[in-house]
């Protein structure tokens, strides 16, 4: 399975393997979780503490073989342009999330982490019911702890393309031997 071309035909502007050495949880990345920075903490179940300590989240991430990293890239009018920001990460979702399914179909289990929590449902079943999307769910790399700007740098790849410009990251673990079958 070429998971680059996959990546790529997908709409991502850019797609690398991952260097799986990378996958390194933080605890200061938790931390900022937890500090709610992005308002989702404790309000998901894709996100912390739902998604499971760091420990656990580790664990996860080390069942997988491989790994793809996969950017969109918006142009900016200017660094105060909040409508092509939101353009751009609205576009990333709707890529990660199109490939997420994918990769799912053809690996069966694989772990996709998006950037930004589950957007899934406008209002999520945290904490009161299950997860009305199991399979659908997507936890991002934050949330497993990871320092995208590192894991990227790690990986060869930009975390930045420079002014005028978005950049959003979300990374696909899979088994290789499963999906070369
Ligand atoms: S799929 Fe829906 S219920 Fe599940 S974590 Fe995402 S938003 Fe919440």
């Amino acid at each position: 399975m070429n998971w680059i071309k996959l990546a790529l035909e997908a709409g991502f502007e850019d797609a690398v393997l991952l260097n799986m050495d990378a996958l390194e949880p933080r605890q200061e990345v938790r931390d900022m979780c937890s500090a709610d920075r992005c308002r989702a903490f404790g309000t998901r179940w894709a996100c912390p503490p739902a998604c499971g300590s760091i420990e656990h989240c580790e664990k996860r991430m080390k069942a997988y073989t491989d790994g793809i990293l996969v950017q969109t890239v918006g142009e900016l009018e200017d660094d105060f342009d909040s409508e092509g920001i939101a353009r751009a990460n609205a576009e990333h979702k709707r890529r990660f999330a199109a490939l997420a399914r994918q990769a799912r179909m053809i690996a069966g289990d694989c772990l996709p982490l998006s950037a930004g929590t589950c957007t899934r449902c406008e209002v999520c079943t945290y904490p009161d019911r299950p997860c009305r999307f199991p399979d659908k769910m997507l936890s991002s790399m934050e949330a497993y702890g990871l320092l995208v700007s590192e894991v990227c740098t790690r990986s060869g790849m930009p975390y930045n393309r420079g002014e005028k410009t978005i950049t959003f990251t979300s990374c696909l673990l899979f088994n290789k031997k499963e999906t070369d079958k």
